[in-house]
Protein backbone atom coordinates (compact mmCIF):
# COMPACT_ATOMS: atom_id res chain seq x y z
CA UNK A 1 0.00 0.00 0.00
CA UNK A 2 1.12 3.26 -0.98
CA UNK A 3 1.77 5.65 2.13
CA UNK A 4 0.76 9.76 1.70
CA UNK A 5 3.38 12.30 2.94
CA UNK A 6 1.82 12.07 6.67
CA UNK A 7 2.05 8.37 6.78
CA UNK A 8 5.55 8.76 6.32
CA UNK A 9 6.58 11.51 8.66
CA UNK A 10 4.42 9.22 10.94
CA UNK A 11 6.81 6.34 10.00
CA UNK A 12 9.84 8.14 11.05
CA UNK A 13 9.05 9.34 14.19
CA UNK A 14 10.10 6.21 15.42
CA UNK A 15 13.69 6.83 13.86
CA UNK A 16 16.32 6.87 16.64
CA UNK A 17 19.63 7.71 14.18
CA UNK A 18 22.66 9.34 15.92
CA UNK A 19 22.66 12.74 14.18
CA UNK A 20 25.74 15.65 14.62
CA UNK A 21 24.63 19.03 12.39
CA UNK A 22 26.45 22.11 12.94
CA UNK A 23 28.79 20.89 15.75
CA UNK A 24 26.32 19.17 17.75
CA UNK A 25 24.11 15.93 18.54
CA UNK A 26 20.54 16.76 17.52
CA UNK A 27 17.86 15.11 19.39
CA UNK A 28 14.76 14.50 18.36
CA UNK A 29 15.58 15.23 15.01
CA UNK A 30 12.06 15.11 13.50
CA UNK A 31 11.28 18.32 15.47
CA UNK A 32 14.61 20.10 14.04
CA UNK A 33 13.28 23.02 11.71
CA UNK A 34 16.72 22.31 9.70
CA UNK A 35 15.27 18.80 8.55
CA UNK A 36 11.67 20.16 7.96
CA UNK A 37 12.21 21.14 4.15
CA UNK A 38 13.89 17.28 3.32
CA UNK A 39 10.77 15.47 4.85
CA UNK A 40 8.87 17.38 2.59
CA UNK A 41 10.58 17.04 -0.04
CA UNK A 42 9.86 13.14 0.22
CA UNK A 43 6.70 13.76 2.07
CA UNK A 44 5.90 15.10 -1.47
CA UNK A 45 7.42 12.19 -3.23
CA UNK A 46 4.10 10.19 -0.97
CA UNK A 47 1.94 12.90 -1.75
CA UNK A 48 2.49 12.97 -5.55
CA UNK A 49 0.61 9.59 -5.85
CA UNK A 50 -2.40 10.81 -4.27
CA UNK A 51 -2.65 13.95 -7.08
CA UNK A 52 -4.64 13.60 -9.86
CA UNK A 53 -1.49 15.40 -12.10
CA UNK A 54 1.10 12.73 -11.17
CA UNK A 55 -0.52 9.42 -9.92
CA UNK A 56 -0.37 8.28 -13.71
CA UNK A 57 2.89 8.50 -14.16
CA UNK A 58 4.00 8.19 -10.53
CA UNK A 59 2.09 4.90 -9.51
CA UNK A 60 2.97 1.87 -11.15
CA UNK A 61 2.12 -2.11 -10.42
CA UNK A 62 4.80 -3.88 -9.49
CA UNK A 63 4.73 -7.77 -10.14
CA UNK A 64 7.21 -8.44 -7.40
CA UNK A 65 4.24 -7.77 -4.45
CA UNK A 66 1.49 -7.61 -7.02
CA UNK A 67 0.86 -4.54 -5.72
CA UNK A 68 0.49 -0.86 -6.69
CA UNK A 69 4.29 1.09 -5.39
CA UNK A 70 5.78 4.54 -6.16
CA UNK A 71 7.39 4.42 -9.47
CA UNK A 72 10.46 6.63 -8.32
CA UNK A 73 10.78 4.50 -5.14
CA UNK A 74 9.94 0.88 -5.71
CA UNK A 75 9.48 0.25 -9.64
CA UNK A 76 11.89 -2.25 -11.17
CA UNK A 77 12.72 -0.89 -14.72
CA UNK A 78 11.58 -4.09 -16.62
CA UNK A 79 10.64 -2.76 -19.84
CA UNK A 80 11.42 0.05 -22.18
CA UNK A 81 8.15 1.57 -21.54
CA UNK A 82 8.93 1.27 -17.63
CA UNK A 83 12.51 3.35 -18.88
CA UNK A 84 10.32 5.92 -20.54
CA UNK A 85 7.97 6.79 -17.64
CA UNK A 86 10.20 7.05 -15.89
CA UNK A 87 12.15 9.65 -17.65
CA UNK A 88 8.77 11.25 -18.13
CA UNK A 89 7.93 11.22 -14.70
CA UNK A 90 11.56 12.83 -13.48
CA UNK A 91 11.65 15.44 -15.67
CA UNK A 92 7.81 16.98 -14.03
CA UNK A 93 8.81 16.16 -10.94
CA UNK A 94 12.37 17.87 -11.40
CA UNK A 95 10.99 20.89 -13.27
CA UNK A 96 8.54 21.38 -9.74
CA UNK A 97 10.34 20.16 -7.35
CA UNK A 98 14.17 20.30 -8.01
CA UNK A 99 14.42 16.17 -7.39
CA UNK A 100 12.61 12.92 -7.06
CA UNK A 101 14.24 11.11 -5.33
CA UNK A 102 15.09 8.28 -7.65
CA UNK A 103 15.48 5.54 -5.38
CA UNK A 104 13.92 2.81 -7.66
CA UNK A 105 17.04 2.87 -9.77
CA UNK A 106 19.04 1.89 -6.77
CA UNK A 107 16.67 -1.26 -6.52
CA UNK A 108 17.37 -2.10 -10.41
CA UNK A 109 21.38 -2.04 -9.93
CA UNK A 110 21.23 -3.90 -7.01
CA UNK A 111 18.42 -6.34 -8.57
CA UNK A 112 21.03 -7.04 -11.50
CA UNK A 113 24.38 -6.77 -9.67
CA UNK A 114 22.85 -9.52 -7.32
CA UNK A 115 21.79 -11.51 -9.79
CA UNK A 116 25.26 -11.66 -11.82
CA UNK A 117 27.06 -12.74 -8.52
CA UNK A 118 24.87 -15.05 -7.95
CA UNK A 119 25.26 -16.43 -11.65
CA UNK A 120 29.28 -16.85 -11.29
CA UNK A 121 29.92 -17.75 -7.68
CA UNK A 122 26.45 -19.62 -7.09
CA UNK A 123 25.88 -17.65 -3.68
CA UNK A 124 22.66 -16.46 -2.69
CA UNK A 125 22.18 -12.53 -2.64
CA UNK A 126 19.49 -11.92 -5.27
CA UNK A 127 17.05 -13.79 -3.30
CA UNK A 128 18.02 -12.03 -0.23
CA UNK A 129 17.96 -8.67 -1.97
CA UNK A 130 14.46 -9.59 -3.05
CA UNK A 131 13.13 -10.66 -0.45
CA UNK A 132 14.31 -6.99 1.38
CA UNK A 133 12.77 -5.12 -2.18
CA UNK A 134 9.33 -6.72 -1.63
CA UNK A 135 9.80 -6.38 2.75
CA UNK A 136 10.63 -2.19 1.24
CA UNK A 137 7.60 -2.34 -1.67
CA UNK A 138 5.17 -3.77 1.32
CA UNK A 139 5.74 -1.16 3.96
CA UNK A 140 6.30 1.54 1.30
CA UNK A 141 9.75 2.28 3.07
CA UNK A 142 12.11 4.75 1.72
CA UNK A 143 15.92 3.74 1.43
CA UNK A 144 18.80 6.28 0.74
CA UNK A 145 22.00 5.70 -1.29
CA UNK A 146 25.38 5.99 0.44
CA UNK A 147 27.48 4.51 -2.91
CA UNK A 148 30.37 7.74 -2.66
CA UNK A 149 33.19 6.98 -0.78
CA UNK A 150 35.68 9.06 0.24
CA UNK A 151 38.67 7.62 -2.00
CA UNK A 152 41.11 9.18 -0.36
CA UNK A 153 44.28 10.33 -2.36
CA UNK A 154 42.62 9.71 -6.03
CA UNK A 155 45.44 8.51 -7.64
CA UNK A 156 45.66 5.72 -5.01
CA UNK A 157 43.77 2.65 -4.56
CA UNK A 158 41.55 2.29 -0.73
CA UNK A 159 44.02 -0.39 -0.18
CA UNK A 160 46.94 1.48 -0.87
CA UNK A 161 45.76 4.78 0.98
CA UNK A 162 48.77 6.27 3.28
CA UNK A 163 46.53 8.21 6.14
CA UNK A 164 44.07 5.13 6.53
CA UNK A 165 41.05 3.13 4.79
CA UNK A 166 38.62 5.89 3.58
CA UNK A 167 35.74 3.77 2.32
CA UNK A 168 33.28 1.16 3.70
CA UNK A 169 34.99 -2.32 4.43
CA UNK A 170 34.51 -5.63 6.19
CA UNK A 171 36.64 -6.13 9.37
CA UNK A 172 34.98 -8.95 10.33
CA UNK A 173 32.39 -12.36 9.48
CA UNK A 174 31.32 -15.00 11.37
CA UNK A 175 28.21 -17.28 10.90
CA UNK A 176 25.85 -14.63 12.08
CA UNK A 177 26.87 -11.85 9.48
CA UNK A 178 29.74 -9.29 8.21
CA UNK A 179 30.90 -6.13 10.51
CA UNK A 180 31.63 -3.14 8.40
CA UNK A 181 33.84 -0.48 9.23
CA UNK A 182 34.52 3.14 7.77
CA UNK A 183 32.38 6.23 5.84
CA UNK A 184 30.22 7.15 2.90
CA UNK A 185 29.90 10.67 2.37
CA UNK A 186 27.65 13.33 0.28
CA UNK A 187 24.52 11.14 0.89
CA UNK A 188 21.40 13.01 -0.07
CA UNK A 189 18.00 12.43 2.51
CA UNK A 190 20.71 10.60 4.91
CA UNK A 191 18.56 10.78 7.89
CA UNK A 192 15.35 10.87 6.03
CA UNK A 193 14.29 6.99 5.15
CA UNK A 194 14.39 4.24 7.57
CA UNK A 195 16.80 1.92 5.71
CA UNK A 196 20.89 2.50 4.75
CA UNK A 197 22.11 0.76 1.17
CA UNK A 198 25.65 1.09 1.21
CA UNK A 199 27.38 -0.34 -1.85
CA UNK A 200 30.63 0.19 -3.77
CA UNK A 201 31.42 3.38 -6.00
CA UNK A 202 33.77 2.43 -8.28
CA UNK A 203 35.78 -0.97 -9.73
CA UNK A 204 37.51 -2.84 -7.47
CA UNK A 205 41.28 -4.83 -7.84
CA UNK A 206 42.12 -7.63 -5.81
CA UNK A 207 43.91 -5.75 -2.91
CA UNK A 208 40.90 -4.53 -2.14
CA UNK A 209 38.11 -7.14 -1.84
CA UNK A 210 37.53 -5.91 1.56
CA UNK A 211 35.96 -2.84 0.29
CA UNK A 212 33.42 -5.63 -2.48
CA UNK A 213 30.55 -4.84 0.28
CA UNK A 214 26.67 -4.32 -0.21
CA UNK A 215 24.26 -4.33 2.69
CA UNK A 216 21.36 -2.83 4.32
CA UNK A 217 20.78 -1.57 7.81
CA UNK A 218 18.50 0.45 9.76
CA UNK A 219 18.84 3.85 9.83
CA UNK A 220 19.20 4.26 13.51
CA UNK A 221 21.68 0.34 13.86
CA UNK A 222 23.74 0.59 16.22
CA UNK A 223 27.45 2.24 14.86
CA UNK A 224 25.38 4.27 12.08
CA UNK A 225 26.19 8.16 12.88
CA UNK A 226 25.56 10.95 10.19
CA UNK A 227 27.36 13.90 10.26
CA UNK A 228 24.69 16.32 8.24
CA UNK A 229 24.57 19.92 7.06
CA UNK A 230 21.74 21.56 6.49
CA UNK A 231 20.10 22.39 3.12
CA UNK A 232 20.67 25.37 1.60
CA UNK A 233 18.12 27.14 2.40
CA UNK A 234 16.97 30.03 4.67
CA UNK A 235 15.39 28.55 7.74
CA UNK A 236 11.92 27.41 6.70
CA UNK A 237 10.47 27.90 10.08
CA UNK A 238 10.27 31.65 9.66
CA UNK A 239 7.12 32.53 7.18
CA UNK A 240 8.90 36.11 6.80
CA UNK A 241 11.30 34.21 4.49
CA UNK A 242 8.77 32.40 1.60
CA UNK A 243 8.47 35.36 -0.48
CA UNK A 244 12.44 35.98 -0.89
CA UNK A 245 13.04 32.08 -1.11
CA UNK A 246 9.90 30.39 -2.50
CA UNK A 247 11.95 26.95 -3.37
CA UNK A 248 14.60 26.93 -0.15
CA UNK A 249 11.33 27.68 2.55
CA UNK A 250 9.81 24.50 0.85
CA UNK A 251 11.97 22.28 -0.13
CA UNK A 252 15.73 21.12 0.33
CA UNK A 253 18.05 17.86 0.58
CA UNK A 254 19.89 17.07 3.62
CA UNK A 255 23.79 15.63 2.73
CA UNK A 256 25.38 13.25 5.46
CA UNK A 257 27.90 11.77 5.60
CA UNK A 258 27.70 8.16 7.16
CA UNK A 259 30.24 6.60 9.60
CA UNK A 260 29.88 3.04 10.07
CA UNK A 261 31.75 2.21 13.58
CA UNK A 262 31.39 -1.27 13.88
CA UNK A 263 28.43 -2.24 12.46
CA UNK A 264 27.25 -5.67 12.40
CA UNK A 265 25.01 -6.30 9.57
CA UNK A 266 22.98 -9.96 9.32
CA UNK A 267 23.40 -12.62 6.45
CA UNK A 268 19.67 -10.99 5.01
CA UNK A 269 20.91 -7.64 4.74
CA UNK A 270 24.30 -8.96 2.60
CA UNK A 271 23.98 -8.74 -1.24
CA UNK A 272 27.79 -8.50 -2.14
CA UNK A 273 31.07 -9.37 0.27
CA UNK A 274 34.43 -10.00 -1.12
CA UNK A 275 33.03 -10.28 -5.05
CA UNK A 276 35.25 -7.31 -6.03
CA UNK A 277 35.73 -8.41 -9.86
CA UNK A 278 31.96 -7.85 -9.91
CA UNK A 279 32.30 -4.50 -7.90
CA UNK A 280 32.78 -2.71 -11.47
CA UNK A 281 29.25 -3.57 -13.00
CA UNK A 282 27.61 -1.00 -10.23
CA UNK A 283 29.17 1.82 -11.67
CA UNK A 284 28.57 0.32 -14.99
CA UNK A 285 24.86 -0.44 -14.22
CA UNK A 286 24.63 3.48 -12.46
CA UNK A 287 25.70 5.17 -15.11
CA UNK A 288 23.11 3.86 -17.70
CA UNK A 289 20.40 4.01 -15.26
CA UNK A 290 20.81 6.68 -13.12
CA UNK A 291 22.81 8.83 -15.86
CA UNK A 292 19.44 8.41 -18.04
CA UNK A 293 17.29 9.82 -15.07
CA UNK A 294 20.30 12.48 -14.62
CA UNK A 295 19.39 13.81 -18.30
CA UNK A 296 15.68 13.59 -17.25
CA UNK A 297 16.25 15.36 -14.31
CA UNK A 298 18.77 18.10 -15.57
CA UNK A 299 15.98 18.91 -18.27
CA UNK A 300 13.55 19.83 -15.65
CA UNK A 301 16.25 22.06 -13.57
CA UNK A 302 16.86 23.67 -17.39
CA UNK A 303 12.83 24.09 -17.45
CA UNK A 304 13.24 25.41 -13.74
CA UNK A 305 15.97 28.08 -14.84
CA UNK A 306 14.03 29.06 -18.34
CA UNK A 307 10.77 29.39 -16.81
CA UNK A 308 12.00 31.43 -14.30
CA UNK A 309 14.20 33.71 -16.93
CA UNK A 310 10.92 34.05 -19.27
CA UNK A 311 9.39 35.53 -16.42
CA UNK A 312 11.65 37.58 -15.25
CA UNK A 313 11.96 38.89 -18.57
CA UNK A 314 8.58 39.54 -18.68
CA UNK A 315 7.88 41.36 -15.43
CA UNK A 316 11.19 43.66 -16.64
CA UNK A 317 9.29 44.39 -20.19
CA UNK A 318 12.19 43.08 -21.82
CA UNK A 319 10.52 39.59 -23.11
CA UNK A 320 10.24 40.67 -27.04
CA UNK A 321 14.14 42.02 -27.10
CA UNK A 322 15.87 39.58 -29.80
CA UNK A 323 18.39 38.45 -27.74
CA UNK A 324 16.87 37.60 -24.79
CA UNK A 325 14.18 35.87 -26.72
CA UNK A 326 17.09 34.28 -28.29
CA UNK A 327 18.75 32.90 -24.96
CA UNK A 328 15.79 31.61 -23.70
CA UNK A 329 15.43 29.83 -26.73
CA UNK A 330 18.74 28.40 -25.91
CA UNK A 331 17.55 27.28 -22.93
CA UNK A 332 14.72 25.45 -24.67
CA UNK A 333 16.93 23.65 -27.07
CA UNK A 334 19.01 22.31 -23.83
CA UNK A 335 16.06 21.19 -22.00
CA UNK A 336 14.74 19.19 -25.09
CA UNK A 337 18.18 18.08 -25.82
CA UNK A 338 18.66 17.10 -22.90
CA UNK A 339 15.65 15.16 -22.26
CA UNK A 340 15.37 13.87 -25.76
CA UNK A 341 18.92 11.82 -24.21
CA UNK A 342 17.09 10.47 -21.52
CA UNK A 343 14.36 9.19 -24.06
CA UNK A 344 16.61 8.21 -26.47
CA UNK A 345 18.73 5.85 -24.01
CA UNK A 346 15.35 4.44 -22.64
CA UNK A 347 14.59 3.38 -26.24
CA UNK A 348 17.72 2.13 -27.27
CA UNK A 349 18.41 -0.03 -23.64
CA UNK A 350 18.67 -3.83 -23.78
CA UNK A 351 17.67 -6.18 -21.33
CA UNK A 352 19.99 -7.80 -18.57
CA UNK A 353 19.36 -11.44 -17.66
CA UNK A 354 17.42 -10.57 -14.27
CA UNK A 355 14.76 -9.04 -15.73
CA UNK A 356 15.92 -5.86 -15.48
CA UNK A 357 15.91 -3.22 -18.62
CA UNK A 358 19.20 -1.22 -18.96
CA UNK A 359 19.13 1.63 -21.21
CA UNK A 360 21.70 2.84 -23.53
CA UNK A 361 25.32 3.75 -22.32
CA UNK A 362 26.37 6.05 -24.64
CA UNK A 363 23.58 8.22 -25.46
CA UNK A 364 22.52 7.90 -21.62
CA UNK A 365 26.32 9.08 -20.68
CA UNK A 366 26.70 11.59 -23.97
CA UNK A 367 23.55 13.49 -22.84
CA UNK A 368 24.54 13.86 -19.22
CA UNK A 369 27.74 15.04 -20.02
CA UNK A 370 26.44 17.83 -22.42
CA UNK A 371 23.39 18.74 -19.58
CA UNK A 372 26.07 18.93 -17.36
CA UNK A 373 28.41 21.30 -18.68
CA UNK A 374 25.90 23.80 -19.17
CA UNK A 375 24.46 24.19 -15.95
CA UNK A 376 26.68 26.93 -14.90
CA UNK A 377 26.30 28.80 -18.15
CA UNK A 378 22.78 28.47 -17.68
CA UNK A 379 22.99 30.72 -14.33
CA UNK A 380 24.94 33.27 -16.55
CA UNK A 381 22.08 33.69 -18.72
CA UNK A 382 19.39 33.89 -15.99
CA UNK A 383 21.71 37.02 -14.99
CA UNK A 384 22.09 38.33 -18.01
CA UNK A 385 18.29 38.27 -18.96
CA UNK A 386 17.25 39.08 -14.87
CA UNK A 387 19.88 42.24 -15.14
CA UNK A 388 22.01 43.09 -11.80
CA UNK A 389 19.52 43.93 -9.57
CA UNK A 390 18.66 39.42 -8.61
CA UNK A 391 22.16 40.43 -6.68
CA UNK A 392 21.64 44.15 -5.26
CA UNK A 393 17.83 44.37 -4.63
CA UNK A 394 16.82 45.02 -1.10
CA UNK A 395 15.75 41.95 1.00
CA UNK A 396 12.96 40.86 1.49
CA UNK A 397 12.42 42.21 5.52
CA UNK A 398 12.42 45.64 3.50
CA UNK A 399 9.77 44.34 1.67
CA UNK A 400 7.82 44.04 5.24
CA UNK A 401 9.20 47.45 6.20
CA UNK A 402 5.84 49.74 5.85
CA UNK A 403 8.55 52.54 5.30
CA UNK A 404 10.66 50.80 2.60
CA UNK A 405 7.80 49.08 1.31
CA UNK A 406 6.49 52.35 0.21
CA UNK A 407 9.29 53.45 -1.58
CA UNK A 408 9.84 49.57 -2.95
CA UNK A 409 6.42 49.79 -4.42
CA UNK A 410 6.93 53.42 -5.92
CA UNK A 411 10.36 52.93 -7.46
CA UNK A 412 10.90 49.06 -8.00
CA UNK A 413 7.90 48.65 -10.39
CA UNK A 414 8.41 46.98 -14.32
CA UNK A 415 5.92 45.78 -16.65
CA UNK A 416 2.17 47.33 -16.01
CA UNK A 417 0.72 43.46 -16.24
CA UNK A 418 2.32 42.75 -12.64
CA UNK A 419 2.19 45.13 -9.32
CA UNK A 420 5.81 46.25 -7.89
CA UNK A 421 5.03 43.35 -5.44
CA UNK A 422 4.76 40.64 -8.59
CA UNK A 423 7.97 41.74 -10.06
CA UNK A 424 9.34 41.29 -6.60
CA UNK A 425 8.22 38.15 -6.64
CA UNK A 426 9.77 36.96 -9.85
CA UNK A 427 12.97 38.77 -8.67
CA UNK A 428 13.52 36.72 -5.70
CA UNK A 429 13.00 33.39 -7.52
CA UNK A 430 15.50 34.29 -9.84
CA UNK A 431 17.73 35.03 -7.38
CA UNK A 432 17.22 32.14 -5.67
CA UNK A 433 18.38 29.82 -8.54
CA UNK A 434 20.90 32.85 -9.88
CA UNK A 435 22.25 34.54 -6.94
CA UNK A 436 22.16 32.57 -3.19
CA UNK A 437 23.64 29.94 -1.03
CA UNK A 438 20.72 27.10 -3.05
CA UNK A 439 22.65 28.53 -6.72
CA UNK A 440 26.06 26.96 -5.58
CA UNK A 441 24.46 23.89 -4.35
CA UNK A 442 22.04 23.75 -7.31
CA UNK A 443 24.77 23.73 -9.61
CA UNK A 444 26.98 21.51 -7.94
CA UNK A 445 24.09 19.17 -8.11
CA UNK A 446 24.37 19.15 -12.08
CA UNK A 447 27.97 18.93 -12.50
CA UNK A 448 28.84 16.17 -9.57
CA UNK A 449 25.54 14.48 -8.61
CA UNK A 450 25.15 11.03 -10.54
CA UNK A 451 29.23 11.29 -11.60
CA UNK A 452 31.19 14.12 -12.71
CA UNK A 453 31.01 15.02 -16.51
CA UNK A 454 34.45 13.44 -17.19
CA UNK A 455 33.06 10.04 -15.65
CA UNK A 456 30.13 10.40 -17.90
CA UNK A 457 32.80 10.70 -21.02
CA UNK A 458 34.60 7.95 -20.10
CA UNK A 459 31.46 5.72 -20.56
CA UNK A 460 30.75 7.55 -24.21
CA UNK A 461 34.29 6.69 -25.08
CA UNK A 462 33.95 2.96 -24.60
CA UNK A 463 30.18 3.02 -25.80
CA UNK A 464 30.48 4.81 -28.99
CA UNK A 465 30.11 3.23 -31.54
CA UNK A 466 33.55 4.36 -33.02
CA UNK A 467 34.64 0.99 -35.36
CA UNK A 468 31.43 1.72 -37.87
CA UNK A 469 32.15 5.59 -37.97
CA UNK A 470 35.49 4.59 -39.63
CA UNK A 471 34.76 2.27 -41.16
CA UNK A 472 32.56 4.87 -43.27
CA UNK A 473 35.28 7.23 -43.04
CA UNK A 474 37.81 4.86 -44.72
CA UNK A 475 35.31 3.82 -47.31
CA UNK A 476 34.75 7.26 -48.24
CA UNK A 477 38.78 7.50 -48.25
CA UNK A 478 39.06 4.95 -49.66
CA UNK A 479 41.30 3.36 -47.21
CA UNK A 480 42.03 -0.53 -46.77
CA UNK A 481 39.57 -2.87 -47.88
CA UNK A 482 36.57 -0.73 -47.86
CA UNK A 483 36.27 0.70 -50.89
CA UNK A 484 33.19 2.00 -52.43
C1 LIG B 1 24.18 17.40 -4.76
C2 LIG B 1 24.85 16.05 -4.77
C3 LIG B 1 24.13 14.93 -4.36
C4 LIG B 1 24.75 13.67 -4.32
N1 LIG B 1 24.04 12.60 -3.85
C5 LIG B 1 24.66 11.40 -3.69
C6 LIG B 1 23.98 10.30 -3.07
O1 LIG B 1 22.82 10.40 -2.69
N2 LIG B 1 24.65 9.14 -2.90
C7 LIG B 1 25.96 9.00 -3.29
O2 LIG B 1 26.53 7.93 -3.09
N3 LIG B 1 26.62 10.02 -3.88
C8 LIG B 1 26.01 11.22 -4.09
N4 LIG B 1 26.69 12.27 -4.65
C9 LIG B 1 28.10 12.08 -5.00
C10 LIG B 1 28.42 12.15 -6.48
O3 LIG B 1 28.07 10.95 -7.12
C11 LIG B 1 29.93 12.48 -6.59
O4 LIG B 1 30.10 13.81 -6.13
C12 LIG B 1 30.47 12.34 -8.00
O5 LIG B 1 30.43 11.00 -8.42
C13 LIG B 1 31.92 12.85 -8.11
O6 LIG B 1 32.75 12.18 -7.19
P1 LIG B 1 33.55 13.00 -6.08
O7 LIG B 1 32.64 14.00 -5.48
O8 LIG B 1 34.20 12.02 -5.17
O9 LIG B 1 34.61 13.82 -6.89
P2 LIG B 1 36.12 13.46 -7.21
O10 LIG B 1 36.26 12.00 -7.43
O11 LIG B 1 36.98 14.10 -6.22
O12 LIG B 1 36.24 14.17 -8.61
C14 LIG B 1 36.69 15.51 -8.79
C15 LIG B 1 37.34 15.58 -10.15
O13 LIG B 1 38.48 14.72 -10.22
C16 LIG B 1 38.32 13.79 -11.29
N5 LIG B 1 38.86 12.50 -10.85
C17 LIG B 1 38.80 11.95 -9.62
N6 LIG B 1 39.44 10.76 -9.61
C18 LIG B 1 39.89 10.55 -10.85
C19 LIG B 1 40.62 9.51 -11.46
N7 LIG B 1 41.02 8.44 -10.78
N8 LIG B 1 40.88 9.62 -12.78
C20 LIG B 1 40.49 10.70 -13.48
N9 LIG B 1 39.80 11.74 -12.94
C21 LIG B 1 39.51 11.66 -11.65
C22 LIG B 1 36.81 13.71 -11.53
O14 LIG B 1 36.46 13.27 -12.83
C23 LIG B 1 36.39 15.16 -11.30
O15 LIG B 1 36.67 15.92 -12.44
C24 LIG B 1 26.10 13.53 -4.72
C25 LIG B 1 26.80 14.66 -5.17
C26 LIG B 1 26.20 15.91 -5.20
C27 LIG B 1 26.99 17.11 -5.66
Amino acid sequence: MIKNGAEYLEDMKRLRPSVYMMGRKVENYQDDPRFKSSFNLVAMNHDMCFIDDYKELAVAHEPLVDQEVRRFTHKLQRTREDAVLKAKLTRKVSRHHICGWCMSNSMCILWALTYDIDRKYGTEYHQRFKAFAEFLMKNDYDCFWAMMNPKGDRSLKLHEQKQGSPGVRIVKKDKKGIVVRGAKVSNSYATCSLYTFAVPCTALTEGEKDFAVAFAVPSDEKGVHFIVRPAPNRDSSDPGHDMENPIGSKIGIVEGTVIFDDVFVPWERVFMCGEWDLAQELPFFFSNIHRRSKCACLAGHTDLVCGAASLVADVNGTGRISHIREKITRLMIEAETAYGCALGAAMEGSMHPSGIYIPDTAIANAGATYIKKLTGDQIQLLHDIAGGIICTMPVEADYRNPVTKEWMDSYLFGNAKYTAEERLRALYLAQEIGSSKFTGYFIGWGVNAAGSPAACEIFVRNHYDLKTSVKVAKEWAKIGKEKK
